[in-house]
């Protein structure tokens, strides 16, 4: 058999990179694939280590799909219940947002994260268009980079178009491979152009926005930059919402929460809403936990406790 690694997953069929050759094998697999209880839209992702053997002149069949160090998964946002594999074995994620052209949705940020810590994943927060801040938008991004950084994420200001802190990012994505995301209009593809144009993502696409809250159609794709290192590009996402998980699970992945619940009387099954003595509510109140965190929080758990959220609400 032959080892390779999933480059792009067009539904199907995946472009595979030999491992020994470095070309790319069309591969297709069969059978149904499960993550824990969960069904898998996607048997492969982006990332995964495979081998496969050769079907005629230049396809190839995945007979094998190597454990996975990490993987970033969500809710199928079509159907709640499954889990659609964003992309595995990943060294970091990226998360593109913006303060204004699009406006700050915090939210996104806390939802993201939500995905990657569970896994543990380092994640960085790039917050683009720092060309068009002035002093209000600068103040908000301190505030952001002190929440952020406190909880152990790098957070980091860039401008695609005048390249201010575009060096610093470079020096992020060196040697790593790297999940690079965003809700869409951020100026991710254009920063990863301004970074290595002959990559040439396509840039300013929403013709594809429903307004519905489907994600787009286009597909994952892993690229080697010349620089060192790969980054995964995925279709801007605009809902993540989180069936998949107990309400206790979105406590623990809140680090900072989980941090503190020793403290709170009822430990580890505190849900740092109205119990007695909890630490984190103890912590809200002296400002030494993020209130626009616990806030989002309250928000996610509210949404899972309540199944029929996503029925009623769309958009976040
Ligand atoms: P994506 O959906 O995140 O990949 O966003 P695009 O790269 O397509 O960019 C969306 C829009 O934002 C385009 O019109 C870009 O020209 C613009 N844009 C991207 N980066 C910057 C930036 O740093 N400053 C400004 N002012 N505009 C930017
Ligand atoms: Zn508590």
């Amino acid at each position: 058999m032959i080892h390779g690694t999933v480059i792009k997953s067009t539904g199907s069929w995946y472009n595979v990179r030999r491992t020994d050759t470095n070309e790319v094998v069309k591969c297709r697999i069969v059978g149904k694939f499960r993550l824990g209880d969960s069904t898998l839209t996607n048997p492969v992702a982006v990332g995964d280590h495979v081998q496969f053997d050769l079907e005629g002149a230049s396809n190839g069949m995945i007979k094998h799909i190597e454990l996975r160090t990490n993987y970033v998964a969500r809710q199928s946002p079509r159907r709640k219940h499954d889990i659609h594999l964003l992309a595995a074995n990943v060294d970091q994620v990226v998360l593109f947002a913006t303060i204004v052209e699009p406006s700050l949705k915090v939210g996104f940020i806390d939802r993201y994260l939500l995905m990657t810590e569970p896994q543990e994943i380092p994640a960085v927060l790039i917050f683009n268009k720092s060309d068009l801040w002035g002093e209000g938008e600068w103040a908000i991004f301190a505030d952001m980079k002190a929440v952020y950084e406190k909880i152990g994420y790098q957070v980091v200001a860039v401008s695609a178009t005048e390249g201010g802190g575009l060096a610093e990012l470079k020096n992020i994505l060196l040697e790593k491979t790297t999940l690079v995301s965003g809700q869409s209009g951020v100026g991710k593809s254009t920063v990863v152009n301004a970074l290595q144009p002959q990559l040439d993502l396509r840039t300013g696409d929403i013709s594809d926005y429903s307004g519905k809250g489907q994600h787009t159609t286009t597909f994952a794709e892993m690229h080697p930059l010349d620089f060192g290192g790969y980054l995964i590009d995925t279709p801007g996402i605009k809902m993540l919402s989180f069936n998949n998980l107990e309400p206790i699970q979105v406590a623990q992945n809140f680090r900072e929460f989980f941090k503190l619940s020793p403290l709170c009387r009822f430990g580890g099954s505190c849900m740092h809403r109205n119990e007695p003595n909890c630490a984190v509510l103890a912590a809200v109140e002296t400002g030494e936990v993020s209130a626009l965190r616990y806030h989002n929080y309250l928000q996610i758990l509210s949404e899972v406790e309540d199944v029929n959220y996503w029925e009623r609400h769309r958009e976040f």
